[in-house]
């Protein structure tokens, strides 16, 4: 690897009770491995253990033994169940004192919100001897960074978002200046897909690569949503690595084409407002069974009110003929999840608040209410653009939950391949 030294092996330890009792998925270490591994640091033991002084610190010892870094997550809070601190610090044999800056930012940050520092919350401002402080900006235990003779131990608070937040905000800055030389520079491309099974993805990117594909390591990373591939290219300086990753994208690109989308954020609703806002069109939905789950994503999105006019949830069919104009006659004739109530609740909410476009969406998504022809699953979209429709049938496999996030999904898919092709860019 570029004749540097050896690799840097790190080893993952989280901590709860709730994490053995199976009360909570164990997301951390999963989130923290990929992390890792995209960075060049493989993870090569993970332990999880209990709220226990002895348990905690027998796992920082093993992992000090096993790796050269030992990421800890969990335990960091002010409750007395919460001892990761304590214990750590106890191991590596530092001190805590109060840090008289750290408790001040906790104060201020209370005060901001018009409330005192609780005194059980003053025990966040305990720092250890030598160690340094990564600011948490969503939360307030801050995470915490020993260096030592056995190698480094970070500790990072329990909940997904703060460790996430402090892991890109801090500790690959952290990790980066510690181990910089050790780290084989790490060059990526992720292209994101939705509406394509991974397996079958998986079979058509493989027959287009090309026979040689260098160094490029590809990654198919999927969800309810979609699946995002993930090329990667480490230990090669930065243009070798661009020409690789240019590459292998441009002779994949017809299997990923009908599939791609273009987002930051990695979301498809991202994806959707762009274009609309590109071709100047705004956008309203109806929703049955996804019970606004659609508008919901549309919204995560700051600034998409220049887009999205808003939705009509419109669970009762009485709803659907009195606020989206869908004639009675037909959800008696077709039922209400068909193609024509879809197509009439598209183009309805659509011209109800004066949308260029509309989405509409209805169908079953269980447990009961599956028959032998439409069963547990089967959900229609529709699309009106301009008072055009293009219409979408699925069958989706999964639970209520899982259904519900997959058709708001393939909502926001129909409706963006609709305006891909039936609108132009404005001259
Ligand atoms: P807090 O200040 O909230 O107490 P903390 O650092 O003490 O933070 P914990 O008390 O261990 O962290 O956990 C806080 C929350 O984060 C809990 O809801 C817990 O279920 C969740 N959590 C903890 N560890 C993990 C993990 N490994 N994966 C996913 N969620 C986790
Ligand atoms: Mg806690």
């Amino acid at each position: 690897m570029g004749g540097s030294g050896a690799q840097v092996r790190a080893v993952l330890v989280t901590v709860g009770d709730e994490l053995l009792l199976g009360q909570t998925v164990d997301s951390n270490a999963a989130w923290l491995g990929r992390e890792l591994a995209a960075m060049g640091i493989p993870v090569v033991r993970h332990y999880t253990v209990g709220d226990e002084v002895a348990a905690i610190q027998q796992a920082v010892e093993w992992g000090l033994d096993a790796g050269d870094l030992v990421v800890v997550s969990g335990g960091l809070g002010p409750t007395p169940d919460d001892m990761t601190r304590d214990a750590v610090a106890d191991l590596l044999k530092r001190p805590v004192h109060i840090d008289a800056g750290l408790l001040d930012r906790l104060k201020a940050r209370f005060a901001a919100r018009g409330y005192e520092l609780p005194r059980s919350n003053e025990s966040q401002a305990k720092v250890p001897e030598g160690a340094e402080v990564l600011d948490n900006e969503v939360g307030t235990a801050p995470g915490l960074v020993f260096d030592t003779e056995r190698g480094v131990v970070v500790l990072l608070p329990g909940p997904p978002r703060e460790l996430k937040a402090l892991f890109t905000g801090h500790v690959v800055r952290v990790l980066r200046r510690r181990f910089g030389d050790a780290l084989p520079p790490v060059h990526h491309r992720v292209i994101h897909t939705t509406g394509i099974a991974e397996s079958a993805l998986t079979e058509e990117v493989e027959s287009l690569l090309p026979a040689n594909r260098g160094p490029v390591r590809i990654a198919y990373l999927p969800d309810l949503r979609g699946v995002d591939l993930r090329l990667t290219v480490s230990g090669l300086p930065e243009e070798e690595a661009r020409a690789w990753l240019e590459r292998v994208e441009t002779a994949i690109l017809p299997a990923v084409r009908p599939w791609r989308f273009d987002a930051s954020s990695g979301d498809l609703a991202e994806a959707v407002l762009t274009l609309l806002r590109q071709r100047r069109m705004s956008l309203a939905t109806a929703e049955s069974c996804t019970g606004g789950l659609v508008a919901k994503r549309l919204t995560d999105h700051a600034g998409s009110s220049d887009v999205f006019v808003g939705g009509v949830v419109a669970y009762a069919n009485e709803l659907k003929v009195s606020e989206l104009e869908v004639d009675p006659g037909v959800i008696e004739r077709a039922g209400a999840v068909s193609e024509e109530v879809a197509s009439a609740m598209a183009k309805g909410v659509a011209a109800r608040l004066g949308a260029e476009a509309g989405i509409g969406v209805t169908g079953i998504a269980g447990p009961g209410g599956g028959t032998v022809e439409k069963p547990v699953g089967t959900v229609w979209m529709a699309a009106a653009i301009e008072g055009k429709v293009r219409t979408r049938l699925e069958r989706f496999v999964g639970g209520r939950a899982a259904v519900r996030e997959r058709a708001a999904q393939a909502c926001l898919a129909l409706l963006l391949r609709s305006v891909e092709t039936m609108t132009e860019p404005p001259g």
